[in-house]
């Protein structure tokens, strides 16, 4: 079977290797599509893949079950969590699986055929198109989602969200969805382009002469109610409590090192709440589902596709100004 092979120094190779066999509770699925994250350009761009590569958002067929799997079975249309729980715990039982103490990730989902524990897969109903199931059985429309629920409550009117990429761009379509005004906000133009696109009502960008957390102020009249840290930066990470307003909320989604920040001036002092916001759960797989069959449009976030012959394109699409990218097999 074909596999995708991160080589380095932004280099891909198919190469031809066995297809995997189910082992003990594991199940082998055949891929129809997969899609890139955001997350892999790391790997991408250095050192590359030792095992294949990061792939792990994927949906398929399963071709092969092993001993003791009776949840899914040979022909289920499925999408794969990456992370996976032990399947014992509380959390697990609940399908929460990343807060499970001993959980597990799992790649290499750019290849014709992988492997995933059976707890992994969710089953797609029959009148889901693959490109939707690709996106919400995985983090890619997962993690907007995830951190969409950590305000759920607080209802809010407006949200700002800092980086444009296919992570910030879903927030873009679910927030926009949801009825709130959206600001999105990057140093890259066609991506604010992409975002209004998506559903933002207002776009900032954020170069050398622009105070992005004053004309936010300005426009909202005080503050968002929520802001999205979604590009990973220090800058835009202090920009997020400096935009939003008192008693706001600030999510953090994109991962970085330490930031300076004053326990008075950030958060006590203006009453502020942060979150942060990881993967998504196994368990908000049907909430997704219902959102998408209310008129979600998931699939917008989708800007690329590419067969598995031709990923090395896909991978240099993601450096460029992209939504999500996909890839197909066969
Ligand atoms: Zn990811
Ligand atoms: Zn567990």
């Amino acid at each position: 079977m074909k596999i995708a092979k991160l080589i380095g120094n932004s280099e891909v190779r198919i190469e031809d290797v066995p297809i995997p066999v189910a082992e003990p509770g594991f199940v082998v699925i055949k891929t129809v599509m997969s899609a890139i994250c955001g997350s892999e350009m790391h790997g991408y761009r250095g050192k590359g893949n030792a095992t294949g590569n990061s792939g792990h958002e994927a949906a398929g067929v399963i071709s092969a079950v092993g001993e003791g799997v009776d949840i899914v079975h040979a022909g289920d249309r499925v999408a794969a969590s990456a992370v996976v729980g032990c399947g014992e715990c509380d959390y697990c039982r609940k399908g929460q699986y990343t807060w499970c103490p001993k959980f597990a990730g799992y790649s290499n989902m750019h290849a014709e055929y992988f492997t995933v524990p059976a707890r992994a897969c969710n089953k797609l109903p029959d009148d889901l198109p693959w490109d939707v199931g690709v996106l919400v059985g995985g983090d890619g429309f997962g993690v907007p989602y995830h951190t969409s629920k950590k305000f759920e409550a607080e209802n809010p009117k407006t949200v700002a969200i800092f980086g444009l990429g296919p992570i910030g761009l879903g927030s873009v379509i679910l927030q926009s969805f949801l009825g709130r005004t959206v600001i999105g906000i990057d140093r890259v133009t066609p991506r604010l382009a992409l975002a209004k696109q998506m559903g933002a009502s207002m776009t900032i960008l954020a170069d050398a002469e622009t105070d992005v957390p004053a004309k936010i102020r300005e426009i909202t009249g005080g503050g968002a109610d929520v802001c999205i840290e979604a590009a990973g930066s220090p800058v835009t990470a202090k920009q997020c409590f400096t935009s939003v307003r008192t008693a706001g909320h600030v999510i953090f989604n994109g991962e970085q090192g330490a930031v300076e920040l004053s326990p008075s001036e950030h958060f006590i002092r203006r009453d502020i709440t942060a979150t942060g916001s990881w993967f998504f759960h196994f368990c908000e797989f049907p909430e997704m589902v219902a959102l998408w069959r209310k008129g979600l449009p998931v699939e917008t976030l989708i800007t690329h596709t590419f067969p598995i012959d031709r990923i090395g394109e896909a991978y240099r699409a993601m450096e460029g100004e992209s939504g999500k990218v996909i890839v197909t097999y066969g």
